[in-house]
């Protein structure tokens, strides 16, 4: 029987984390953890003293080591891709020869993004399992693309951007999830490539649960026919702070301490997301308009081209009048269960959203691209536990979203449904019965038998 396992995470940040959280979990489960992994954004392998850790050459310039994101992310994937194949297929030969004493290695684990991983594990004869560490929703969404471009979708003409598509309700043709890249013939050949590799997988592996994607899950199905596991929300097993690539800044918490119960409206886009300095004035004057008390997180970086404290509008810390605290990097999980916080303003990543759910905070929604658009519409049109903001960041639209969520009676009845969402949720990890615990006894099961 073999227990070894290589992991391969992708190396930003709502990736690593929940690659680690698995990695985390399947070694308590008695399984021997080997993480490969990229030079540029390397986990802290001092923070994991059981696992074994193995760096491969990246062929990234060396500018790129300390960035945590990078403005065109296909083509930053493409390229590792491409990069990461020679140096990967020799780890992994080593890992397979030096075999004396050790249990064989039961199954490769790798990103639907690292698509070059599947040709190397068929040529080694070792079954690679695709992690796909987005929602389903999107996944489908993916899958539906050569469709949407059938029907001129794609185009996005203004004309479109509201209609609904009878192909995939309630997604709006604004929502189609586009990645983030200068030249589209890159983007079509990536998602071909991702999807193709993985339904060549031996199995695919989901962070969500049946209880919030039942019916997407049945779907994917009749795309995908390789054994497929829901196995999340994985955060729940094991936080993601272990594995932030920034500091955290723990004084969030001192000053959440302070604040009255579900006062306050947390503000953070995750690690990627970039925004042009209006619309950074648009976010710093809708909060404070808002007149809310409000944790935000200003990363290096959320400011296009700026590694540098971003200059907030003049004025804007006299309006805000104390209400807020700023930091750059926040415990973000700690902050969502904190009593204090009452919304997340959110950019929708999957990791953001899940975290939300389950601690039932309603959230206001900017997805910025992605599979952000598609979390962003079930958020708001299918489990309705938030709002999302149709106009893009106008400070109006902010005001007056906040204002619904927080003081009228909608934002009672979207907090309610929040909270018995967070309820079923977390029911899925549950070791009698609960859906993602049964699934992961089939997955053990199912990679000890390869
Ligand atoms: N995160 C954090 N501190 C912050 C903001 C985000 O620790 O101040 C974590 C968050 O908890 C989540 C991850 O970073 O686990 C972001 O992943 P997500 O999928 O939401 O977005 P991405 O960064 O991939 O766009």
């Amino acid at each position: 029987m073999g227990r070894r396992l290589v992991l391969f995470p992708v190396p930003f940040q709502g990736h690593i984390n929940p690659m680690i959280q698995l990695a985390n979990l399947l070694h308590s489960k008695g399984f021997t953890i080997i993480i490969i992994h990229t030079k540029f954004n390397s986990p802290d392998q001092s923070k994991y003293p059981d696992f074994t850790f193995h760096i491969i050459p990246d062929g990234l310039a060396e500018e790129h080591d300390d960035e945590a994101s990078t403005s065109d992310i296909t083509l930053f994937l493409k390229q590792l891709n491409f990069n990461c194949f020679v140096p990967f297929r020799e780890c992994l030969a080593n890992l397979l020869s030096n075999v004396e004493n050790e249990d064989p290695i039961s199954c490769l684990i790798t990103d639907t993004n690292w698509y070059f991983t599947q040709d190397i594990a068929d040529g080694f004869k070792l079954p690679r399992i695709a992690f796909r560490t987005c929602s389903i929703c999107c996944f489908l969404a993916y899958q539906l693309l050569p469709l949407f471009r059938e029907k001129g979708y794609l185009q996005k003409q203004d004309s479109q951007l509201e209609v609904r598509l009878t192909e995939f309700p309630p997604l709006k043709v604004k929502d189609i999830p586009f990645m983030k890249s200068r030249d589209h013939r890159v983007v079509d050949k990536f998602i071909r490539q991702m999807i193709e590799k993985t339904k060549a997988a031996s199995g695919l592996i989901f962070n969500s649960s049946k209880e919030l994607e039942e019916n997407e899950l049945i779907k994917i199905g009749q795309h995908i026919c390789i054994p497929t596991f829901v196995l999340g929300p994985l955060h729940k097993y094991f936080p993601a702070s272990s594995s932030s690539l920034l500091k955290q800044d723990r004084t969030a918490i001192s000053w959440l301490d302070k604040q009255a119960p579900k006062s306050v409206i947390f503000v953070s886009f995750g690690s990627i997301a970039e925004m042009d300095e209006a619309q950074l004035s648009e976010v710093a004057w809708g909060i404070a308009n808002s007149k809310q008390p409000f944790l935000w997180v200003i990363r290096p970086g959320l400011l296009q081209n700026s590694q540098e404290l971003v200059r907030l509008p003049n004025g804007f810390l006299e309006a805000e009048d104390g209400r807020g605290y700023i930091v750059k990097w926040a415990p973000q999980q700690e902050v969502l269960a904190h009593p204090a916080v009452g919304a997340f303003w959110t950019h929708s990543g999957w990791n953001s959203t899940l975290e939300s759910i389950c601690e039932g905070v309603p959230m206001i929604c900017s997805p910025f691209f992605g599979d952000q658009m598609v979390n962003s519409r079930f958020v708001n049109d299918v489990w309705k536990i938030g709002v999302q903001l149709e106009k893009g960041l106008a400070r109006g639209e902010i005001e007056m979203v906040i204002r619904r969520l927080m003081s009228e009676k909608e934002g009672e009845e979207i907090r309610a449904t929040a909270m018995s969402l967070k309820e079923k949720i977390n029911s899925s990890l549950e070791e009698h019965g609960g859906s993602s615990n049964q699934s992961l006894e089939s997955f053990i099961d199912y990679i000890v038998s390869l």
